[in-house]
Parts: C-alpha cells; sequence; structure tokens
C-alpha cells in the first residue's frame, strides 16, 4: 500500500492506493477526480507546466507563458528548455501561441498575459 496526495483541488486529499490482481483500490479521496488522478499517476503522470519566455522588449522583458494542456511529468524539463530558447520579437496578445506543437507532444506553448500588447 502506498500514500498519495490528490493535487487535482486544494483539498489536498491524502489517499491510501493498493494495488492488488492488476486492480487499483484507492481509499481517503471525497470525489472520483481522485481516483482517475491515482491512475493517471499510476500510468503517465500528466502536468501542467508555467514559465516566461524572454522578449525584446524593454518593458516587458519575460512574458508569462504555459501550456495549453497538461504534458507528460517527464516532458517537463525538455519543454522548459524549448521554453528558455525562445526570444520573442513579435508582440503577442494573451492567449497566442508562442510555441506551436512544442516537442511534438501536441500541446502549444502560449501567452497568459497581454502585457506586450500596448494599452489604446
Ligand atoms: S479527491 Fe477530489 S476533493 Fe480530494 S483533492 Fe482530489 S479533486 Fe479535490
Amino acid at each position: 500500500m502506498k500514500e498519495m496526495i490528490c493535487i487535482v483541488c486544494p483539498n489536498g486529499c491524502r489517499m491510501e492506493v493498493e494495488e492488488s490482481d492488476g486492480r487499483i483500490l484507492v481509499r481517503g479521496n471525497r470525489c472520483k477526480r481522485g481516483e482517475e488522478f491515482v491512475r493517471s499517476e499510476l500510468t503517465c503522470p500528466m502536468r501542467t507546466v508555467c514559465s516566461t519566455v524572454r522578449t525584446a522588449f524593454p518593458e516587458a522583458p519575460a512574458l508569462p507563458v504555459r501550456v495549453s494542456a497538461p504534458i507528460p511529468k517527464d516532458q517537463i524539463f525538455p519543454v522548459m528548455h524549448a521554453i528558455h530558447e525562445v526570444y520573442l520579437t513579435r508582440r503577442v496578445a494573451r492567449g497566442e501561441t508562442v510555441i506551436r506543437d512544442v516537442l511534438g507532444l501536441g500541446v502549444d506553448v502560449i501567452a497568459t498575459s497581454g502585457i506586450l500588447i500596448p494599452k489604446q
């Protein structure tokens, strides 16, 4: 038996997980999402990545970005590396793609701030 903490919502349920005969038994989760989280963690753990990219604009030298959907946990560092290679020379709006299909994962890196777009 192992203990896992669900990170899906702020409740942070502490769960007991038991694997037997190919079945996964979960106790301590307050909702179904906890069980789904355990199954995902045991088979293909996924994570969201937030970071910043460098820009050519002195008023905003770093632009906040995130992946548009969770990525496999073992791809976090390669994706962070790809993000850190970016040097933006065009102004992008919030939600606009900064890296399309990063590392072929089927996920984009998108801007989470509109600080590069001058206010009118
Ligand atoms: S099991 Fe449900 S209630 Fe508990 S932390 Fe996960 S999502 Fe939140």
